[in-house]
């Protein structure tokens, strides 16, 4: 539970988590049952959640541990870290101190925040310096006897006291210890002898976890002058021209088609509208045309570019890539084959489409 807990609190709030948590604990209440799971399974129940290969990874670890280690969970975080996909230092740290009760600390963002206050760490908190000495710090501090509760404790300090914008200093249990506090309060820093040192020998702007020269205490910021963050990087812009190919079922209801991606990559495995990404800067009669080629050598069927009729525009922010679907719709008469080589496929009710694993983006497509 702590695992699956973890994996899916990575990058989604716990308001988005809960019933997802709550569904997948009640199918796979224990690992044999989690191994046993299909892909397509784990998919469906992952579906809005984001991040998708986490599940498909969550379900293999399963197996692993069903398969090759005897059904037995490896109990400490260098193990857990070693052992089982998609389990990196910090969830490995987390089952570790949590469930196995090893006095290990944890570094998520929340902590990265807090420790970075309480020293005064200006550097580029991304860096493999200051991480290496946040895991370090973290190590240090941990609760030997109760490791997991100290660890939760430290990251709720971060999610609810010392947040990003705007902390609760006043009310922070630790404000005692915290040279970021200090430093707000009497306008300069407290002296550190061996950081001073560490300065003097370095060369003030060489020191891996002071502020850069260029970068100096901003007293209108306050604590929030901690942590620094590199500058983010611009998510990459893609678009994609998506079909939403619709037919009358032999029922009278509307269904879909919906192809499966493959099985690595971006969405791995998630069902779509048949898709085609597109170069910038295309005009709208080159990409109809494009669509209607991918669409007519997929289908073995004639698709006049004409007949596309173009729907709008969706925008959905991926983590690294704002990608924009250009919508088109095609309603079909009669019975199609598709040529299994290429991608599955399959015709769906809006029921069933939205019982599917289908992302966010492509729920949006369908609503546009
Ligand atoms: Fe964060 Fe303020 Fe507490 Fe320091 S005193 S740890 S900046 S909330």
């Amino acid at each position: 539970a702590v695992w699956v807990s973890e994996i899916m609190l990575q990058q989604t709030q716990v308001a988005t988590v809960i019933n997802y948590y709550n569904r997948w604990m009640q199918k796979w209440p224990t690992l044999q049952a989690l191994a046993q799971a299909s892909l397509e399974e784990v998919n469906e129940l992952w579906a809005g959640l984001g991040y998708y290969s986490r599940g498909k990874r969550l379900q293999e670890a399963a197996r692993k541990v069903v398969s090759e280690l005897a059904g037995q969970m490896p109990r400490t975080a260098e193990d857990l870290q070693k052992l089982l996909p998609g389990v990196g230092r910090y969830t490995a740290g987390a089952i570790a101190s949590i469930s196995y009760g090893q006095a290990i600390g944890v570094v998520d963002g929340n902590v990265i925040r807090v420790l970075c206050r309480l020293r005064c760490i200006g550097a580029d908190s991304s860096s493999p310096a200051v991480i290496d000495r946040l895991w370090d710090m973290a190590n240090a501090l941990v609760d030997r006897s109760r490791p997991g509760d100290f660890n939760q404790a430290l990251m709720e300090l971060g999610a609810t006291v010392c947040v990003p914008k705007a902390p609760l200093c006043g009310e922070c249990p630790v404000k005692q210890h915290c040279r970021a506090w200090r430093r707000k309060l009497f306008g300069k820093p407290t002296p550190v002898p061996d950081v001073e040192d560490c300065g003097k020998r370095l060369g003030r702007s060489l020191c891996p976890l002071c502020p850069p020269a260029t970068e100096p205490w901003d007293s209108s910021l306050g604590v929030t002058n901690f942590p620094r963050k590199a500058a983010k990087k611009q998510p990459r812009v893609a678009r994609t021209a998506t079909c939403v190919l619709e037919r009358r079922g032999c029922h009278g209801a509307l269904e879909y088609l919906i192809v499966q991606r493959p099985s690595s990559g971006l969405l791995a495995g998630l069902w779509e509208f048949p898709s085609l990404l597109l170069a910038q800067d295309l005009q709208e009669e080159k990409q109809r045309e494009m669509l209607a080629d991918h669409l007519q050598a997929w289908m073995g069927w004639p698709v006049v570019a004409g007949g596309l009729q173009l729907i709008g525009e969706v925008v959905h922010i991926f983590s690294h890539i704002h990608q924009t679907y250009v919508v088109y719709s095609l309603t079909l008469d009669g019975d199609v084959t598709l040529d299994p080589a290429l991608s599955p496929s399959r015709w769906v009710t809006e029921e069933e489409f939205d019982a599917s694993a289908v992302s966010t983006a492509m729920k949006k497509v369908l609503g546009a």
